[in-house]
């Protein structure tokens, strides 16, 4: 069994984006930019706007946080996001979700200019994702790609069962897999609250992919030997030894089913790390592309 490590892989992405930045940095001093705008005091956005804004600095990424009373009405973050849109310093704009509830998000989304759109959220990208052409593709489930791509683990033909089918995971990592392309090109399944005998599906998995937000959920008897494991789910659960009284685990139960499994994420250090590098490298990306840049 081995265990796909995903702070490792981040790492590399952002060593690579570096060098390429630093490259492109010395040949027409420009660096790609990037915003965050985060609205009111969320404590885990604050944290995730925190890491973001890290890791564009370690890699050379302009970075600005813009923040924002809780009280902004929604006009005047569409106005702002606009103001974004059309300033050059930015390649690409994030909005933290969630927005406070007298904020319609899909509004939001919408506002932000497709060709900034480095989360990958916005309907044309979602869209241009779906039928197989180039965009911005939304984060999590292009880092779960890149470590499948990374580990060089086999896609073409492969059983792919999805659990889960949020716009954000499981809706575009199938989209994802199920493209006639080279690192996809899979067979895929996608489950949801009302699939009947769950296990009917996840036992012939080759690679099963679990986004429901369910600790421990997935269990060793639901899966076949040597099934690839990408556990996406994030839960906290009571652990009186630890000092924050919490830990993290995913959807599957890592202890058992590991004992299965050919490759298997962890949680924490698995998927999580992927999402910021993809972020930092769509950014990248965005500024190619809005320079006429060709990659370094
Ligand atoms: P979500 O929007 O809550 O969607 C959960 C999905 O799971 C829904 O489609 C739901 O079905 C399905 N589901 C729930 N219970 C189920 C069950 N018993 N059997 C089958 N399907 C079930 O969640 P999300 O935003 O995709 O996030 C999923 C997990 O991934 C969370 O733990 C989240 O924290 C984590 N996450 C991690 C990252 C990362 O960077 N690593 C990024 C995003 C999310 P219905 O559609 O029928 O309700």
């Amino acid at each position: 069994m081995t265990i796909i490590d995903g702070k490792i892989v981040a790492a590399d992405i952002r060593k690579e984006l570096k060098e390429k930045i630093s490259e492109l940095q010395s040949e027409h001093n420009k660096v790609p930019g990037l915003v965050a705008i985060l609205v009111g005091s969320n404590p885990a956005s604050q944290v995730y706007v925190r890491m973001k804004s890290k890791a564009c600095d370690e890699v050379g990424i302009y970075s600005v946080v813009e923040k924002l009373p809780f009280e902004t009405s929604e006009e005047d973050l569409l106005t702002i996001v606009q103001n974004y849109n059309s300033d050059d310093r930015f390649n690409g704009i994030l909005v933290q979700l969630p927005l406070p509830e007298h904020i319609n998000e899909d509004k939001i989304i919408e506002a932000i200019s497709p060709s900034k759109d480095v989360d990958g959220f916005h309907p044309v990208n979602i869209g241009k994702l779906m039928i197989g052409q180039d965009t911005f593709e939304s984060c999590t489930p292009a880092g779960i790609v890149e470590l499948l791509k990374r580990y060089n683990i086999e896609t073409k033909g492969k059983h792919v069962v999805v659990l889960g089918r949020s716009n954000i995971v499981g809706k575009p990592v199938a989209n994802l897999l199920l493209q006639k392309k080279e690192g996809a090109n899979a067979v895929v399944t996608v489950c949801h609250s009302a699939a009947k005998n769950l296990k009917d599906y996840t036992l012939t998995a080759d690679i099963l992919i679990a986004a429901i937000g369910r600790a421990n959920f997935v269990t060793e008897d639901m899966v076949k030997d040597g099934v690839v494991i990408i556990d996406v789910g994030i839960n906290r659960i009571d652990d009186d030894s630890r000092k924050s009284g919490y830990r993290l685990v995913g959807d599957v139960d890592f202890e058992n089913v590991s004992k299965k499994s050919s490759y298997i994420t962890p949680v924490p250090g698995g998927v999580g790390p992927m999402t910021i590098a993809m972020l930092l490298q769509n950014t990248y990306k965005s500024f190619l592309k809005s320079n006429n840049y060709n990659s370094v």
